[in-house]
């Protein structure tokens, strides 16, 4: 089994069953990423599950890391730690473990990056509308933490669904780089308005709703169209599966090195 050669540097409850992981690498460097890879974490089946967990669907191995891919959410010009936006999957077999991980306590982390899910694909006056379900805003972070101070005349929008405002993960980050970026847009959508303490007065329901209602064009004040825009989605397979239909439906293509087209995605299942 690999050593455990990394260091939960920070775990920020965002809340029960979210949270914000930075690792830090213990005694070997960062590798340099593109904002949007991923890189894989992992720990040894012997971790201790969180108490609130469920029996794990999967047999899991005895003798091997249970290792899984995460998407950095942490700019790429920081580089003491990866930061990772993770859900607690229940029955999982690496999700209990890393929720129940403190401040401190040694894990596994690739000395590798990977994935193709950037924005080096495409020139740099195209707009760029970034959805996302959960935890799929993580790249986005990565992308909009590195490229969005430095860049100009694009512009930005993240339309991000949760169920609740609580799960809304970045949102003070987010609220605040729509104030100091004029061309950046942060459009939260929630699923689930009737379990809100407080009533909630931004947007209701799904993200397909979000792009039929075309939010994004009137926040920016123009019409979103293949030709200016490119679209990423991120997050359940699902929701990528049936937001790319109604897109092609609108007249965008997927992407491909090969091919290029629009729609850029990213499954975390
Ligand atoms: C490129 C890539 C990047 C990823 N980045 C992230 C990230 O930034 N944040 C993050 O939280 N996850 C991310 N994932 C998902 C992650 O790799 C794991 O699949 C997830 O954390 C579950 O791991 P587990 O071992 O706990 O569950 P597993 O033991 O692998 O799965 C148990 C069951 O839960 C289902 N399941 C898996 N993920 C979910 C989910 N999110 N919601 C509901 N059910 C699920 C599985 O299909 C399976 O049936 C990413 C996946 C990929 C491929």
């Amino acid at each position: 089994m690999e050593a455990l050669n990394a260091i939960l540097q920070q775990k920020i409850e965002v809340a029960p069953g979210l949270c914000i992981f930075r690792v830090a690498p213990l005694t070997w460097e960062l590798p340099k990423f593109r904002p949007g890879q991923y890189c894989p974490l992992g720990l040894p089946p012997s971790a201790l599950r969180v108490p609130y967990s469920e029996a794990p669907e999967k047999p899991e191995p005895q003798d091997q890391l249970i290792k899984r891919p995460y998407s950095i959410a942490s700019s790429s010009s920081q580089h003491q730690y990866l930061e990772f936006y993770i859900k607690m999957v229940p029955n999982g077999s690496l999700t209990p473990r890393l929720f129940a991980l403190k401040i401190g306590d040694k894990l596994w982390m690739r000395e590798k990056v990977f994935g193709m899910f950037t924005l080096d694909d495409f020139p740099p006056d195209k707009h760029v509308i970034f959805f996302a379900t959960g935890t799929g805003l993580s790249p986005y972070m990565s992308m909009l933490r590195s490229h969005l101070m430095r860049d100009s005349g694009r512009k930005w929008a993240v339309v991000h669904g949760a169920l609740n405002s609580w799960d809304l993960g970045y949102r003070d980050e987010l609220v605040l780089m729509e104030r100091f970026c004029p061309d950046f847009k942060y459009i939260p959508i929630i699923s689930a308005p009737e379990k809100e303490h407080v009533t909630w007065s931004g947007y209701q329901g799904f993200l397909d709703q979000a792009w039929k209602n075309r939010y994004v064009d009137r926040a920016w004040g123009l019409e979103v169209n293949p030709g200016n825009t490119v679209i990423f989605l991120c997050g359940h397979p699902l929701m990528v599966s049936s937001m790319e239909q109604i897109l092609i439906q609108s007249g965008f293509k997927p992407h491909s090195k090969r091919d290029p087209g629009s729609i850029i995605k990213e499954n975390f299942g």
